[in-house]
């Protein structure tokens, strides 16, 4: 008898984004080519003629100018270089205090460094409302800080942040802004000078590139006395040294291009299916939705009372359905998930939060099997 492979649902889009053919194929060109960007022979140019048209490219996602594009190992050393750095320029060059204000939704990549960077009593962290938001309080009530960082949208919850508002705050009060845009960038319109952000964190495997590759937004007026995070050789304009990786590059840069192009379909389709998900989902017996107001189109989070989130994946795992508790980087700590826990303060709302993530591939079929995953395993943990 023919053995049949049970066909699974990919549902963890935040925590990475399946590589796009295009970006896949861009990588393997590039790959094949030797030679090092920072050569000046043959070899060297046409490789570094394929990282800057990949600049090109994901300056555009953003609306930057390329030179304000550094290319990182990932959003975790952007967010550290940003934090890090940040934190020295502002206390250097623009002589503000050395306090970090930091919201208390940030991803570990901020929060860590910033603890590590300004030592834990220079930390003030800005409140989240139940909803998921963190909202920008009135002048007087803002601390002193050298730089501000809030994220464009939440990982767990998908909850849009009024980065624009803080970012007017944080410049208001003297200081530099930074937002970690690495699950916003690629997933809905973002722009550097609109929102006017000073340093912005991206990276590529959340939008459908390559996994090991992101950069840093640093702001035109800032680069000449920006320090670097890393030390060693003359790359990137001095600012981030290390062998240019041009085969992660350009499929980061083809990634970034296809985002941009597909943007406005992928949001209405890909929300469309998520809503429909999560209707479903709010009817089971004690099911809440954790975040409101403006979310990124592919992220639902909702707790099950008495069910928790970590078991909950398990058993969806079981039929074929991946889907996870919180972030992917807490996965298998059975923790409350802390950013659940900063909004409603209610643990075991935090305890039982699942977060399921969508996108570009899934199908209206997928969103039936998500559904009836969540459903039957919420009824097994409920009559163990
Ligand atoms: N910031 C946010 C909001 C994230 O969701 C992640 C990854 O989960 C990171 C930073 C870290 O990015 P990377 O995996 O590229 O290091």
């Amino acid at each position: 008898m023919k053995k049949r492979m049970k066909e699974t649902v990919y549902a963890d889009y935040a925590a990475s984004a399946p590589i796009s053919e295009r970006a896949l194929a861009a990588f393997c060109e590039t790959a094949r080519l030797c030679g090092n960007p920072s050569a000046i022979h043959e070899a060297g140019s046409r490789l570094a003629e394929v990282v800057e048209r990949a600049r090109a490219s994901v300056a555009g996602l953003i609306g930057a100018d390329p030179g304000e594009i550094c290319f990182t190992s990932g959003g975790t050393e952007s967010d550290n270089w940003a934090v890090t750095s940040g934190l020295r320029y502002g206390t250097e060059i623009l002589g503000r205090p050395r306090i970090l204000a930091v919201s208390s939704l940030e991803h570990d990549a901020v929060l860590r460094s910033a603890y590590a960077a300004a030592g834990e009593g220079n930390v003030r962290l800005l409140p989240v409302s139940e909803d998921g938001i963190v909202p920008v309080p009135p002048a007087e009530e803002l601390p002193e800080a050298a730089l501000y960082t809030v994220m464009t949208a939440n990982n767990e919850t998908g909850v849009i942040q009024p980065v624009k508002a803080w970012a007017e705050a944080a410049h208001r009060k003297g200081a530099l802004f930074h937002t970690d845009a690495v699950q916003a960038a690629g997933q809905i319109p973002f722009d550097v000078r609109e929102t006017s952000a000073d340093l912005v964190s991206l990276s590529a495997h959340k939008m459908h590139g390559p996994v090991g590759v992101g950069a840093l937004y640093i702001r035109r007026e800032l680069a000449d006395r920006f320090a670097p995070f890393h030390h060693g050789g003359g790359q990137e304009k001095n600012l981030r040294p290390g062998t240019v990786p041009a085969a992660l590059i350009a499929a980061f840069g083809a990634a970034a291009e296809e985002a941009a192009e597909r943007m406005a379909e992928d949001m209405k389709r890909t929300a469309r299916i998520r809503d429909r998900i999560e209707c479903e989902l709010l009817r089971i017996p004690g099911a809440v939705r954790n975040g409101a107001g403006k979310r990124l189109p592919g992220i639902a989070n909702l707790s099950f009372s008495g069910v928790g989130g970590e078991a909950l994946a398990i058993q969806c795992g079981l039929d074929g359905v991946m889907v996870s508790a919180g972030s992917a980087c807490h996965a298998g700590s059975e923790e409350p998930s802390r950013v659940i826990l900063a909004m409603t303060g209610d643990r075991e709302r935090a305890m039982t939060a699942l977060r399921i993530s969508i996108g570009r591939e899934t199908g209206e079929e997928d969103a039936v099997r998500i559904v009836r995953a969540v459903e039957a395993g919420v009824r097994r943990i409920r009559e163990a």
